[in-house]
C-alpha cells in the first residue's frame, strides 16, 4: 500500500520512513511541504495508483497544519484517503480541530515506533475495508443499471418491451390528455409469420423479427415516440401529439420500410416478401376513456386490416369518449 508522509521536520520524516520500511511498507513517498503533498496526491490519482494513507505533521509552517487537512479532505478526489495527524501539541483543542478537519487518527511527538506501526496498521486496515466496500458498491450499481435495462428492453430486438410500453402508454395518456393533444397508437402484426417459421425455422424467424423491428424503428423519429415489441410478432408504436392523419402517415412509412428490406417469404398468401398489417387509432385522451380502450381501438383496426386482406392499414379516429364506447 502507498503511504505519503508530509512533515517539515526531516528527522521525523527519516524516523517514520525507517520504522515503516522495516515494518514492510515499501511504497513510501515523503515530502516536507503541503503543496508538494497535494501535487503528489494528484499525480498518484492520475496514474490510478492513489495513496492509501497520509501521515501529516500538522505543525507545518505556512498553511496552518489543521487547515491543510481540511483542504485535503475537502478535495473530492482525496476525500476517501485517511489522514493521521502528527503533532507536538496533545492539548484537547488541537486534537479536536484535527478530527473536525477530517483526520481519522493522531500521533503525538516524540514519536514512538510501536505507536506509529500500530496506528498505521489500523488505518490501513480500515482503508482496505473501505476500498473493498466501494468496489462492491460500484459492482452493485453496474448490476442495477443492467437489470433496469433488462426489465425495460426486449432482448431479441433491443426495442422497449411490453412492460415498458404499458408504463409509457399510461404516462403519455395523462400527458396528452392534460395538453388536450391527440395520442396516436399503432399496432403492427407480421402477416403469416407462423408459415414463415414453419418453412424456415425459428432462427431465421428471429432474424426476420429483428429486421422488421429495425425497419419500424428507422421511420419513427420524433422525440417522445416509442416503438415496442408488444408480443411474439406484434409491435406497437406510441405517437404523442399525433392526430389521426399523422398516425396514418407513419403507418404508411412503416409499410414502405418493411417493403424496402424485402425479406423473402416462402409461404404467404399476400406476396413473395414479408408484409405487415397495421391498426391505427388516434384521439385526445379524455376523462371518460382509458388507455386500454385506446389500445383496444388500435387492435380492432388491426383485426380489420387482417380481415380485409392483410398488408394494409385500417384506422379508427377517436375524437371523443362516445366513439370508444361504440
Ligand atoms: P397472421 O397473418 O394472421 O398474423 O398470421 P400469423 O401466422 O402471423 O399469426 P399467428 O398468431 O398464427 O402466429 C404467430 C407466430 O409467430 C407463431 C410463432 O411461430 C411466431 N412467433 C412468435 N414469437 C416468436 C419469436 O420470438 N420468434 C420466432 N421465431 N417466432 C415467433
Ligand atoms: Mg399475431
Ligand atoms: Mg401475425
Amino acid at each position: 500500500m502507498k503511504l505519503l508522509i508530509v512533515d517539515e521536520c526531516s528527522a521525523s520524516v527519516a524516523f517514520m520512513r525507517e520504522v515503516l520500511f522495516r515494518a514492510g511498507y515499501t511504497d513510501i513517498i515523503a515530502v516536507s511541504r503541503f503543496d508538494q503533498a497535494m501535487a503528489v496526491l494528484a499525480a498518484t490519482i492520475e496514474s490510478d495508483d492513489p495513496a492509501d494513507l497520509v501521515i501529516m505533521g500538522v505543525d507545518l509552517p505556512g498553511h496552518g497544519g489543521i487547515g491543510a487537512i481540511l483542504t485535503l479532505k475537502s478535495h473530492h478526489a482525496f476525500e476517501d484517503i485517511p489522514v493521521i495527524a502528527v503533532t507536538q501539541h496533545n492539548d484537547e483543542a488541537t486534537l479536536d480541530h484535527a478530527f473536525a478537519a477530517g483526520a481519522s487518527d493522531y500521533i503525538v511527538k516524540p514519536l514512538s515506533a510501536i505507536e506509529l506501526r500500530a496506528r498505521v496498521r489500523s488505518a490501513l486496515q480500515l482503508r482496505r475495508e473501505m476500498v473493498k466496500r466501494m468496489q462492491r458498491e460500484r459492482e452493485l450499481e453496474k448490476l442495477a443499471r443492467k437489470l433496469e435495462r433488462m426489465t425495460n428492453l426486449d432482448s431479441l430486438t433491443g426495442l422497449a418491451n411490453r412492460r415498458c410500453f404499458d408504463d409509457a402508454l399510461v404516462k403519455e395518456w395523462v400527458r396528452n390528455g392534460r395538453a388536450d393533444a391527440p395520442l396516436g397508437l399503432i399496432m403492427i402484426d407480421i402477416d403469416h409469420f407462423k408459415h414463415y417459421n414453419d418453412a424456415l425455422g425459428h432462427v431465421d424467424g428471429d432474424t426476420c423479427l429483428r429486421r422488421v423491428a429495425e425497419a419500424i424503428r428507422s421511420v419513427v423519429h420524433r422525440p417522445g415516440d416509442m416503438v415496442a415489441r408488444y408480443g411474439g410478432e406484434e409491435f406497437a408504436v406510441i405517437l404523442p401529439n399525433t392526430d389521426y392523419a399523422g398516425a396514418l402517415a407513419v403507418a404508411e412509412n412503416i409499410h414502405a420500410s418493411v417493403a424496402r428490406i424485402g425479406i423473402e417469404h416462402p409461404d404467404s398468401s399476400v406476396g413473395c416478401v414479408v408484409t405487415v398489417s397495421i391498426g391505427v387509432a388516434s384521439g385526445v385522451p379524455t376523462c371518460g376513456t382509458t388507455p386500454e380502450q385506446h389500445l383496444q381501438a388500435a387492435d380492432r383496426a388491426l383485426y380489420q386490416a387482417k380481415e380485409s386482406g392483410r398488408n394494409r392499414t385500417r384506422g379508427i379516429s377517436l375524437p371523443g369518449p362516445e366513439d370508444l364506447r361504440q
